[in-house]
């Protein structure tokens, strides 16, 4: 059974591997989350740029899922709620785990702890 949730497009691929913005910047992050309606990848709040927060006020898509290897929760912008888990979104689920938490690991300042949030 396939359940159809209002913000939450299973067969949209992530958009890739990093935060979309992060790597056109040159930038780094903490975590990752992944719009579940469009597949954008963001970085999450405690990384210094908080672009997965920044997509979700911009465009409106309700929902993220963590892109963290071997996490499979969901939070609601709109509500604050946190789900344990949800739709199955296409592959792949998270980061390659070699990529590095923070990551990605070339570009991570060895003074990373002081820009996080
Ligand atoms: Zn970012
Ligand atoms: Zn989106």
């Amino acid at each position: 059974m396939t359940e159809q949730v209002e913000g939450i497009d299973p067969a949209v691929p992530p958009s890739g591997p990093g935060c979309v913005e992060c790597e056109r910047n040159s930038g780094w992050w903490v975590h990752l989350r992944r719009c579940a309606q469009c597949g954008h990848i963001g970085c999450c709040d405690t990384s210094p740029a908080q672009h997965a927060t920044k997509h979700a006020t911009a465009t409106g898509h309700p929902f993220i899922q963590s892109f963290e290897p071997g996490e499979d929760w969901y939070y609601n912008f709109e509500t604050g709620e946190m789900y344990d888990g949800g739709p199955e979104l296409a592959p792949p689920r998270s980061h390659p785990a070699n990529q590095g938490v923070p990551g990605p690991r070339e570009r991570v300042p060895a003074d990373w702890q002081a820009h996080i949030h």
